[in-house]
C-alpha cells in the first residue's frame, strides 16, 4: 500500500512539459503560452476620438450653452483609418469619427449629440474641458508592456489582446493528446441494446470529457475486450499518437484483470494499492516513454483517480503547476465518518451562503454509483488520519468543473 501523495509524486516525477509549438492565434485557443508576449507599440498607438463628433480647441467653446451655442466652421472630415496628418487651428473644427486620429491642434472632442450636426458650420451648445472624449496613446497598454505571461491559458479575451498587439502566431505548449480506452467484456456502446449481464460503457466518455476540462485533447478508443493480446495490440497502436494513455478497468484482483496482467513489469509500469477511497487499485508507468495511467473500472473510482492523478500530470505537460482542482475550505453541515488510514473523497454538494461555504455529502457513495457523482459539485477530501468529522468542522473541498 502507498499513499495518495506517494503515488502522485511518482507520477509527477515522470511527466514533463510538452515541447513548445508555434501556432496560429485561433489554433492556440485553450493552450498555455510558452512565451511572454509584450506590446511592440502603445495601445492605442495614437491619440484618437472616443466619439463621433467634432474636434475642437476646448478654449474656443468655453462659453457654449444651450441658449448661446458657439458656431465654428467645419474644415473637413476625419474618419477611422485616416493617416493622421490633419490639423486644425483655433476657431476651426473638423468632424471626426470614433477611432479616427485626433488632428494636431485639437484638444477636445465634442460628441455630435451636443451639436446641431452641421456640415459647413456646426453649432456647439455645451462646453468641455481639454481631453474631452480623447483616447490617449498608451492609455490601454504601454509600448513594451507584457500583455500575456508565459504559463497563462489562452482564453478568448487573451486572443483579442494578442491580436491587438499584432501577433498572428504564438508559442504555446500544445494541448496534450490523451488516448482513453476502456476494457471489459461486459461493456457495450451507448446507443446499442444490452443483453443480460451487459452495461453501457460510460468511463471512456467521461474521461475523454475530463481530459478536455483539464486542457487536453481526448481521443476515445473503442472498448477493448478482456483478452491480453487485444489489450497489448491496442496499447502498441496508440503509443505512437498519444502524449499519454488512460485506461480503465482490469486492474484489481479479478481473474480477468488483463490490463494488470499484460502491463505488470512492462516498461516502468507498476501496480499499487493506494490508500484512498474510491480508487484503491492504481497503475502507472512509462511505455516507450509515454505515460500510461491504468485507472480502476468502477466509474466513480475512475473519475476521482483522474482528478487526483491524471489532471495534475496533464497540467505539468501544459507547463502549469500541478495544482489540484480549485479547493475551498468549507463547513460540513452534518457528521461525516471516514475510514481510518485512507484518503476519502466524498461526493459533496457545496454551497455559499451568508459569507461561507457549506458542504454536505451528495447521496450514496458507492464507487459504482454515478448518479450521486453527476449531481455533486464537489469532492470532500478527508485526510487519512481523520475518522470522524462532527457537523461544523472545517474541511477541504475540491470544486468540480461546472
Ligand atoms: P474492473 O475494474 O474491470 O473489474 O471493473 C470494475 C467495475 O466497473 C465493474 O462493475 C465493471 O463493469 C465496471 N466498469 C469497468 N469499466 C467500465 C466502463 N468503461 N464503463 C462503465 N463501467 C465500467
Ligand atoms: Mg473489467
Amino acid at each position: 500500500m502507498r499513499t495518495v501523495d506517494e503515488h502522485l509524486t511518482e507520477i509527477l516525477g515522470s511527466v514533463a512539459p510538452l515541447p513548445p509549438l508555434d501556432l496560429a492565434l485561433l489554433e492556440a485557443q485553450g493552450t498555455v503560452l510558452a512565451e511572454s508576449v509584450s506590446a511592440p507599440v502603445p495601445l492605442p498607438p495614437f491619440d484618437n476620438s472616443a466619439m463621433d463628433g467634432y474636434a475642437v480647441v476646448a478654449a474656443d467653446i468655453a462659453a457654449a450653452t444651450e441658449a448661446g451655442p458657439v458656431a465654428l466652421p467645419v474644415v473637413g472630415d476625419i474618419v477611422a483609418g485616416d493617416s493622421g496628418v490633419s490639423a486644425i487651428r483655433p476657431g476651426l473644427t473638423a468632424r471626426i469619427m470614433t477611432g479616427a486620429p485626433l488632428p494636431a491642434g485639437a484638444d477636445a472632442v465634442i460628441p455630435v449629440e451636443w451639436t446641431d450636426g452641421g456640415n459647413a458650420t456646426v453649432r456647439i451648445s455645451r462646453a468641455a474641458p481639454p481631453g474631452n472624449y480623447i483616447r490617449r496613446a498608451g492609455e490601454d497598454v504601454l509600448a513594451g508592456q507584457v500583455v500575456a505571461e508565459a504559463g497563462t491559458r489562452i482564453t478568448a479575451a487573451r486572443i483579442g489582446m494578442l491580436a491587438a498587439v499584432g501577433r498572428s502566431r504564438v508559442t504555446v505548449r500544445p494541448k496534450p493528446r490523451i488516448v482513453v480506452v476502456s476494457t471489459g467484456d461486459e461493456l457495450r456502446e451507448p446507443g446499442t441494446s444490452l443483453a443480460p449481464g451487459q452495461i453501457w460503457e460510460s468511463n471512456s466518455f467521461m474521461l475523454t470529457a475530463a481530459v478536455a476540462e483539464a486542457g487536453g485533447t481526448g481521443f476515445r478508443q473503442a472498448t477493448v475486450q478482456d483478452e491480453p493480446a487485444k489489450v497489448l495490440e491496442m496499447l502498441h497502436d496508440q503509443l505512437v499518437r498519444a502524449d499519454a494513455i488512460v485506461t480503465t478497468g482490469g486492474v484489481s484482483m479479478g481473474t480477468r484483470d488483463v490490463v494488470k496482467e499484460v502491463l505488470s513489469g512492462t516498461g516502468t509500469v507498476s501496480f499499487h494499492k493506494v490508500r484512498m477511497r474510491p480508487g484503491k487499485p492504481q497503475g502507472f508507468g512509462l511505455l516507450e516513454g509515454i505515460p500510461v495511467f491504468t485507472l480502476p473500472g468502477n466509474p466513480v473510482s475512475a473519475y476521482v483517480s483522474f482528478q487526483v492523478f491524471v489532471r495534475p500530470a496533464l497540467r505539468v505537460m501544459q507547463g502549469l503547476p500541478p495544482e489540484p482542482l480549485p479547493t475551498v475550505s468549507a463547513v460540513v453541515a452534518e457528521d461525516v465518518k471516514s475510514p481510518a488510514g485512507l484518503r476519502h473523497f466524498l461526493r459533496g454538494r457545496l454551497s455559499f451562503t451568508r459569507g461561507f461555504y457549506t458542504v454536505t455529502a451528495a447521496g450514496v457513495q458507492g464507487s459504482h454509483q454515478l448518479g450521486s457523482l453527476s449531481s455533486a459539485n464537489a469532492l470532500i477530501e478527508i485526510p487519512e488520519d481523520v475518522e470522524a468529522m462532527p457537523a461544523g468542522s472545517h474541511v477541504e473541498v475540491m470544486r468540480l468543473p461546472s
